[in-house]
């Protein structure tokens, strides 16, 4: 999100700098990874409304980068028959009118024959879903701002935010910045600098695993789609094509742990890639077994909802936190709504579901 909006400040012609407590690429917190779905489906349609922006955000960095960032695959969303979030997610398209098809288990099989279903299933193609090439993506949003004159200061830390200053202050260490605006995008570690607001953030370790199947081929990005399932035991399944060093993701969306950001441990566990492999052996099981796993953080809000606002103290300071495992694919978006913010005090895009203080009444 920091580098998104730096990008978008600095293309801008905007003075801008950029304070990363550790250094870029670097895999403590959610964004780190070759890949991140971008999907139109959504159970709720405000974010399938916002995605037709945030595509074009994203055409528009591969246009001005010269790179491909965004790989679409098609994707089927399953789930038992008349599952409610396949439902939500087909009133959504309807309201956002976003193509997709209503498919039964044997469409499936026909036009992807890795899976493995019953025939009591609810199916749904969308033929723009794919993903995002993520580490890429960052360092892509970094090296333009870079170029556009940003300052981008690594392996430095914000220690406090002055927010009842006119002009906020932010600390670290060694120094003081005065800024007009300050723009908040610390993730996992929001809480800890924003600690006057109390904001319900709960930050949980998610774990991906990663698969090399001996037929490689049947799993690239053009043979195989993205995939979510909502399984009959409640878990939020997703995976998408064979990608890069890593292989094929799969892993389960939510259902972490609660952690502290700085003394979590990393290490992946052995029970979560069990439970992936015998989720893959009943559903794809060409995949077989996984190769390698790794852990990530989410920042999670208490409905799902993002937070994008102004300080409620200090309109000076603007925030944007809480993606909830879901916020890669909105970046685009949310770099330029902060510029937005920033440069004018106010945005088009309708930001009023992502309000700091509905989360008062949760
Ligand atoms: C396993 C996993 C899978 C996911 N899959 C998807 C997906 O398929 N599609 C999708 O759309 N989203 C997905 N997400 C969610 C998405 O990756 C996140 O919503 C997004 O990356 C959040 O970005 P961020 O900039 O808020 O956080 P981060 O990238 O973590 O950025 C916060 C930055 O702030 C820095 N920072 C914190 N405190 C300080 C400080 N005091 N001083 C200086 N710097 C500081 C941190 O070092 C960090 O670099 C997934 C997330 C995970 C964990």
């Amino acid at each position: 999100m920091g580098s998104a909006a730096a990008y978008k400040l600095a293309m801008s012609g905007s003075d801008v700098l950029v304070v990363e407590k550790f250094h870029r690429g670097h895999t403590f917190g959610s964004s780190h990874g070759e890949t991140r779905i971008i999907r139109f489906f959504y159970d709720k349609p405000y974010y399938t409304e916002l995605m037709k922006t945030a595509y074009a955000e994203w055409r528009d960095l591969e246009s001005k980068s010269g790179k491909q960032l965004l790989f679409i695959t098609g994707s089927v969303c399953l789930g038992q028959r008349n599952n409610q979030y396949v439902s939500d997610v087909q009133n959504s398209l309807d309201a956002g009118a976003v193509e997709y098809e209503s498919w039964d288990d044997a469409q499936l099989v026909n036009r992807f024959p890795q899976f493995s279903v019953s025939n009591n299933m609810d199916i749904l193609w969308q033929k723009d879903t794919g993903f995002l090439y993520a580490s890429e993506c960052v360092s892509t949003y970094l090296k333009l701002a870079e170029h556009h004159g940003a300052d981008i200061r690594e392996n430095t830390t914000v220690t406090n935010i002055d927010w009842q200053s006119e002009i906020p202050t932010v600390y670290t260490e060694n120094n003081k910045y005065s800024s007009r605006k300050v723009i908040v995008t610390a993730g996992a570690w929001t809480s800890n600098l924003l600690n006057e607001l109390s904001l319900p953030l709960n930050v949980t370790k998610q774990q991906v695993c990663y698969y090399k199947p001996t037929d490689y081929i049947q799993f690239q990005p053009d043979t195989f789609p993205v995939f979510t399932e909502i399984t009959t035991d409640g878990m939020f399944m997703y995976g998408m094509p064979y990608f890069g060093a890593n292989g094929a993701k799969v892993a389960r969306h939510g259902m972490g742990k609660s952690v502290s950001p700085d003394t979590c441990n990393r290490t992946p566990e052995k029970y979560y890639i069990n439970l992936l492999d015998t989720y893959v052996r009943n559903r794809i099981p060409e995949l077989g077994k996984a190769v390698h796993s790794e852990m990530c953080l989410y920042t999670e809000t208490p409905d799902e909802d993002f937070i994008i606002d102004k300080h409620p103290d200090c309109p000076n300071i603007l925030i944007a936190a809480g993606f909830s495992g879901h916020g890669f694919k909105f970046c685009s978006l949310v770099g330029r709504i902060m510029s937005e913010l920033a440069l004018t005090g106010k945005t088009e895009l309708d930001i009023s579901p992502f309000h700091i203080d509905r989360l008062n009444s949760l």
